[in-house]
């Protein structure tokens, strides 16, 4: 409250005639310069004026305004009655760059809010990596952006944040854009809209926030050639194309046994195995997101399943615990972890996600927004249904105690527009499971035991349950 206070002190404001113009508001050359008191200038079409040494110049049609000889980009200008008129956020612009002050237009109050500080929000800009876009915002330490979900996007909105630029922010991809940016006596909003296709998700640290899109929907997967749309109700679809996902691989080994073993190694023999039975007895056909020792980044795996319009994601994995008597298998859908096993077996999976980006993403954002989107629920329950019979026959098959069908956030199963499950075989931190785990035998037993849960769930599912 005190450094609001602090702050509403160090503001004065100016008034001046403003004329409104759909969601513009709109300001003339001369009440700007009546208001500052700024000696004119003419040259045919063109007006100006000098503000503190610096000549201003603004002619009719451009879209440009020039300062002492260079042209910044402006919006419009508008010729009525004689009059030039520009937009308050560009007469914003302009006033800051040539008086002592920042201005900022009060869409409320419809006035201008002038600081005698630099802005306190300092930098907005869109960075693309690989087939993410994101919006980045830096500003003070204390200012805590608050980031509110619309009916066409976004609203960031920072408190006691003061923004000065030009936001004509738009990705080259069109995922999405800033339609706009205003300000009132409580902060700048960024108004945010999305593509439909699009996801969002956030990453903040002090003076720092970062919007990530990305925009690999099910619209553009639907039509992937050869495969019908996935539809809410009636007939289903049969299930044609499994991707089996063995994890971790290359410089990214997983877990490690006390004996050795990678379980990045034993992922990949037990797809394989798994591969060659499935292809056998059900007649589907089968793909591995890897078929090597090879890194895949985790936010890669489910998009090779949805580019290859898979009917089912199975990601394979060995547990790892503490307890080095923990043992017997579990699997896992994509859900909000409820337990702090369930937390930590995520976290541990997550981990590799080091690999791929410097700033650890908040686990919890994606999540939450991963359980918004409608067309991942569609397929929670067809998972869970798969985790529970895969679950099943697996822990059958092993004779190893059956720890449950579990659910957490993993990156691996984030975005797969398919049923999709991760199943945990067995514990490397256990040396008995460990030596199992690298036998061949068990291997394929745990490729078998994961077949049977598949079919079953199959039959079922093309059955319509
Ligand atoms: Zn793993």
């Amino acid at each position: 409250m005190k450094l609001l206070l602090l702050f509403l002190f160090s503001l004065e404001f100016l008034t001046v005639p403003v004329k409104r113009a759909g969601d513009y508001d709109l300001i003339s050359v001369s009440s700007i310069r009546k208001a500052f008191g700024f000696p004119a200038l003419k040259a045919g079409r063109k007006s100006g004026f000098v503000a503190y040494g610096h000549k201003v110049w603004i002619s009719p049609g451009d879209s440009t305004y020039r300062v002492d000889g260079t042209d910044f980009p402006t919006d419009e200008i508008l010729m009525d009655s004689g009059r030039l008129y520009l937009s308050a956020d560009v007469w914003a612009d302009i006033l800051s760059r040539v008086t002592p002050k920042t201005y900022y237009w009060d869409v409320e109050k419809k006035k201008f809010i002038v600081s005698r500080y630099p802005p306190s929000v300092k930098d907005a800009r869109i960075n693309e990596r690989g087939d993410t876009v994101l919006l980045v915002l830096r500003f003070n330490g204390d200012l805590k952006p608050r980031i509110r979900e619309k009916s066409e996007g976004l609203s960031v909105f920072i408190k006691r944040g003061f923004y000065r630029g030009r936001w004509k922010f738009r990705d080259s991809r069109g995922l999405f854009s800033v339609v706009r940016v205003y300000h009132t006596l409580k902060g700048v909003t960024f108004d945010i809209r999305y593509a439909e296709n699009v996801r969002w998700w956030k990453e903040s640290s002090p003076g720092v926030l970062k919007v990530y899109f990305i925009g690999e929907g099910r619209k553009k997967e639907a039509s992937v050639p050869g495969k019908e749309p996935v539809k809410k109700t009636g007939k289903r679809r049969k299930i044609s194309l499994v991707v089996i996902d063995p994890g971790h691989g290359g410089k990214d080994p997983g877990a490690i046994g006390p004996g050795g073993a990678k379980e990045k190694n034993i992922t990949l023999s037990i797809a394989r195995k798994l591969k060659k039975i499935l292809e056998r007895k059900l007649g589907v056909k089968v793909l591995l997101t890897r078929d090597k020792d090879k890194f895949v980044p985790l936010l890669e795996r489910a998009k090779i399943a949805n580019r290859a319009g898979a009917d089912l994601f199975i990601s394979i994995h060995c547990n790892s615990g503490r307890n080095r008597k923990a043992s017997g298998v579990e699997t896992y859908f994509l859900s909000e972890a409820r337990t702090e096993w369930e937390r930590a077996v995520a976290a541990y999976e997550n981990s590799a996600i080091k690999y791929e980006i410097q700033d650890m993403v908040d686990t919890t954002d994606v999540l939450k927004y991963i359980l918004m989107d409608m067309a991942q629920n569609e397929f929670l329950r067809e998972s869970q249904d798969l985790a529970a019979y895969i679950e099943q026959s697996l822990a059958r098959t092993l004779k190893r105690p059956d720890r449950g069908v579990k659910q957490a956030g993993f990156y691996v199963l984030f975005g797969a527009y398919m049923p999709a499950v991760l199943v945990e075989v067995g514990f490397l931190s256990n040396r008995r499971e460990e030596k199992l785990l690298t036998s061949r035998k068990y291997q394929e037993e745990i490729a078998y035991g994961i077949y049977r849960g598949i079919k079953k769930f199959k039959e079922k599912y093309e059955r319509g349950r």
